[in-house]
């Protein structure tokens, strides 16, 4: 039977026979949280939900890094604050004076969706971990087998580290900074570090007080045997060989006597084709995708192909393809539609799976989107209007055919409410202009040739003479009367378009007209006010 990657390391894991899982995931604050580096908790919390399914025990964790030095200023955030450079996030104030700290500023939007998407973690702060002794046990260990872990590093090292090098980086009391300083030396009677800073300042701290932390790849490997992970996805970056992953994994085993993690990595995910950044301000965050998208839809962005490969995403245009593909898998995994074949039945529907937030939940009413971007735009926000457009339109799907608007139940009409919504915000945010238009009030004034007013005219008697249920037939019959005049189909539409948006261009010409009033129609194409 076909697994998902997803299955596939829930079942490896099985075998390590441990009584709980922990699956590690963490985001450096260092600026807005976006869908690229927030994968780690979609997939730590993905794994989880799996472990459970398969009757393992499993918790999601998830760290904020949230004491390391900021060494960007992130946008949008005003040059000004390049006076922070150097200082832990957990020490700098919020940008706008709306929360606490920096931090909070920074994570509260994550936090603030976890629910939407169905995420249960238990959220710990670096810095509170510093602070309330959770890593003193680890940093004692650190410094007295500072010499293996030395060793360890200088493996893959160009340059050896100097003699007196510690696995720890203080806090400077002077200037606040914390990659500006280096530890020298450590008294261990009296857990006491002593440090020189850039600044000038010469120093000494108490390894308990929180004022400083361990090396990263220390650090890391400490927290694996803190919170017994046993499970951690990361960035491709982690993942380089002799990188971090590689060298905490030694650390874990040799210093910490810890069986390091299954690692996870990933890929990063473009934007538009650009690596996202935090500090020039090209990213994407999970609560800007909710404004467009269903939370499953992320799912299904992140899921739908192996970690490892390489993701863009391109809200614009490219929207609409994707929306498209993910109603198709959404149908078919909740048997409303075919799959093109067999075999992509069976992996669309294992991939809405993994997707899927509330498992056995029902069908969720969410017409075709790049249709409703159309419907929208012709019946404004009456989401009964909007209705009669997909239904005239044949867009309803098998469970939903028979059904009129009043018979939409109450979760039905939360989720076409919503996916109006993310078609009005895609449309006003993200929409080109030439998927955009309004429908003339009047008639514009304009001069038509000869034989497009004649066009015009029998497209006009067809329409008051035919019921038309679908485009398709009103399609093949206006193809008829276009060469009945001997007009070119360009043209003929460009008509329909003028007389009724006030522009050449314009939606699928049938589907369009069968969208509006019928007696408007009529009328506009007579040229009749
Ligand atoms: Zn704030
Ligand atoms: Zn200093």
């Amino acid at each position: 039977m076909m697994k998902h990657w997803i299955e596939r390391i829930a079942d490896d894991l099985k075998q390590w026979n441990v009584e709980k899982h922990v699956i590690a995931s963490g985001t450096s604050i260092s600026g807005s949280i976006h869908i690229g580096n927030s994968c780690d908790v979609f997939i730590a919390n993905a794994v989880g939900k799996q472990l459970k399914e398969i009757g393992e025990k499993s918790e999601t964790i998830w760290i904020a890094d949230d004491h390391d030095p900021l060494r960007k200023v992130p946008h949008p955030l005003p040059e000004s604050y390049d006076k922070y450079l150097g200082m832990p996030y957990s020490n700098i104030p919020c940008p706008d004076g709306c929360c606490d700290s920096f931090v909070e500023h920074f994570e509260k939007p994550l936090l603030d969706v976890l629910d939407d998407f169905g995420i249960e973690l238990t959220a710990k702060s670096g810095f509170e971990m510093y602070r309330d002794g959770t890593y003193d046990e680890s940093i004692k260990i650190s410094l007295k087998k500072v010499a293996e872990i030395r060793k360890i590093f200088n493996q893959y090292r160009e340059h050896p580290l100097a003699d007196d090098w510690l696995p720890y980086n203080p806090i400077c009391d002077e200037c606040g900074r914390v990659n500006t300083t280096t530890a020298y030396d450590y008294n261990e009677n009296r857990d006491e570090i002593s440090y020189k800073c850039e600044c000038g300042h010469d120093g000494t701290m108490n390894i308990t007080s929180g004022n400083g932390k361990l090396t990263w790849r220390v650090e890391w490997a400490a927290r694996w045997k803190i919170f017994g992970v046993t499970c951690e996805p990361f960035g491709k970056d982690h993942a380089a060989s002799g990188g971090s992953y590689d060298v905490s994994k030694i650390i874990s085993e040799e210093i910490f006597d810890y069986k390091a993690p299954y690692p996870v990595p990933y890929e990063w995910i473009t934007l538009n084709g650009d690596a996202m950044s935090k500090s020039q301000g090209v990213f994407f965050s999970p609560q800007q995708w909710l404004e467009i998208g269903p939370a499953e839809s992320l799912n299904y962005f992140i899921f739908r192909s192996k970690p490892m490969k390489h993701k863009d995403f391109t809200p614009n245009m490219a929207f609409l393809d994707f929306m498209d593909q993910f109603d198709k898998v959404e149908k078919v995994f909740f048997s409303e539609e075919d799959a093109p074949s067999q075999k992509e039945g069976k992996k669309f529907k294992k991939i809405y799976e993994i997707a899927q937030i509330h498992s056995g939940e029902a069908l969720p009413f969410r017409p075709p989107y790049r249709f409703l971007t159309v419907a929208y735009q012709i019946a404004g926000n009456n989401p009964e209007k909007i209705f009669e457009i997909v239904k005239k339109n044949s867009q309803l799907t098998k469970s939903f055919e028979e059904k009129e608007f009043g018979d939409l139940t109450e979760k039905e009409l939360d989720e076409f409410n919503q996916r109006i919504s993310h078609v009005k915000n895609w449309l006003e945010k993200y929409g080109p202009k030439f998927v955009k238009f309004q429908v003339m009030k009047k008639i514009p004034r304009l001069e038509l040739p000869d034989e497009q007013k004649a066009f015009l005219k029998d497209l006009a008697n067809l329409l008051e003479e035919k019921e038309f249920n679908s485009a398709e037939t009103l399609h093949d019959e206006m193809y008829e009367v276009l060469n009945s005049h001997g007009l070119k189909p360009q043209k003929g539409f460009q008509a329909i378009y003028k007389m009724i948006l006030g522009q050449k261009q314009g939606p699928k010409a049938a589907s369009f007209i069968l969208s509006l009033d019928k007696d408007f129609v009529v009328k506009r194409l007579r040229m009749e006010e």
